[in-house]
């Protein structure tokens, strides 16, 4: 298995109370990691300590950064029932709202199309990956559309800026700082120079490792001026105190930009491995905890994270259909049924698109 290859590279990694190794050398530094090093001390992986303490601090956070996404590959995505199972045993309201949010739908069809289909209930929770699905979607669309609008009437470029804070023990507690971070940043003069509107999200990673989250923010900027990386890293550390991690890229493609701000807000596979009163954490993480800013030119782009899910249908232009009516592409009569889960993802495999329609009829 690759996974313990990478595992092993992450012991590794230096901390900083890790300094004393130097004096001690190399296999204190063993002693100090529960687990042995697989590749053994003749590998390739066994650096001088001098040369471990060479190494530029950013690369080592770069290393850590790319280290953590390649962790989360090779572990499985947990499914609903993987999430309910576990949330039932920690509290088993939640975990009953979590098993009953989509667990069935009113959907109207003629029995080949489905025009239109929603579930009877949502939780609406952000660990929900139905729920976190919806959202992404529709969140995405709507900023989309406002962004479009904005970069009518100002000028500039797209960026996608995220910026980064040290690991926090608890989510509110790195959220609050980030946050806190956040504001003081947007106060500054540099900031002001160089952006003319912004609009982000929070995004929270667990590390199993180390117990702690790791709370960053993603922003789709609108830069008037150029600004350099390292500036922004000087001036985010100012702001910090302690963290200086940002990256900034151009956006090319303002659908991929806004699917990556917009994008679920944790990953499915950290809620299996965090222990339970991390899980219960985000469990019960306040419904209204602000999960996006925006100011300047895309102040505008507010998002209604609470908004019906009248239109949380497959075909919105359907949506003055109803029972008794005939089906556009087949003329048959449309009944409005009620389904459960099973039922419905079968209905989505028979579909219903309008130009399978066409191909079956010529
Ligand atoms: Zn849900
Ligand atoms: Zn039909």
């Amino acid at each position: 298995m690759t996974f313990t290859a990478t595992q092993q590279k992450s012991e590794s990694e230096p901390q900083p109370e890790q300094t004393s190794l130097v004096k001690d050398g190399f296999n204190s530094f063993r002693e100090t990691n529960s687990k042995p090093l697989i590749s053994g001390r003749n590998s390739a992986f066994t650096p001088s300590l001098d040369t471990v303490q060479q190494v530029d601090i950013r690369q080592r956070e770069f290393r850590a950064a790319s280290q953590r996404k390649s962790e989360r590959w090779t572990v499985r995505t947990p499914t609903k029932r993987d999430i309910v199972a576990r949330l039932e045993r920690v509290s088993a309201e939640d975990g009953l709202r979590l098993k009953q949010c989509c667990s069935a739908f009113r959907v109207l069809t003629c029995g080949q199309h489905t025009l239109r289909s929603y579930p009877t209930f949502r939780c609406k929770k952000p660990f929900c990956p139905d729920c976190a699905a919806e959202r992404a979607n529709r969140l995405g669309r709507q900023t989309e559309a406002k962004i479009a609008e904005a970069m009518q009437t100002h000028k500039g470029r797209l960026c996608l800026l995220t910026l980064t804070t040290k690991n926090a023990a608890t989510l509110g507690g790195g959220l609050s700082k980030l946050k806190k971070s956040f504001a003081n940043f947007k106060r500054k003069k540099v900031f002001k120079n160089h952006i003319r509107g912004y609009f982000g999200a929070f995004e929270y990673a667990f590390n199993p490792k180390t117990n702690d989250f790791h709370v960053h923010l993603h922003l789709i900027i609108l830069r008037g001026k150029f600004w350099n990386q390292s500036d922004i890293s000087d001036a985010w550390r100012d702001v910090t105190g302690d963290s200086f991690i940002v990256d900034i890229r151009e956006i090319k493609n303002t659908h991929k930009g806004v699917k990556e701000v917009c994008k679920y807000p944790m990953k499915p596979a950290d809620l299996m491995t965090m222990p339970d009163d991390k899980f219960l954490e985000v469990v019960k993480m306040k419904k209204g905890t602000r999960m996006f800013i925006s100011g300047g030119c895309f102040y505008n782009v507010k998002l209604d994270d609470d908004a019906d899910d009248a239109d949380d249908n497959i075909f919105s232009q359907f949506a003055d259909l109803t029972e008794g009516d005939a089906c556009p592409f087949c003329k048959e009569e449309l009944f409005d049924v009620l389904v459960n889960r099973q039922q419905h993802i079968g209905l989505h495999e028979l579909n219903a698109m309008p130009n399978v329609v066409k191909n079956n009829s010529s």
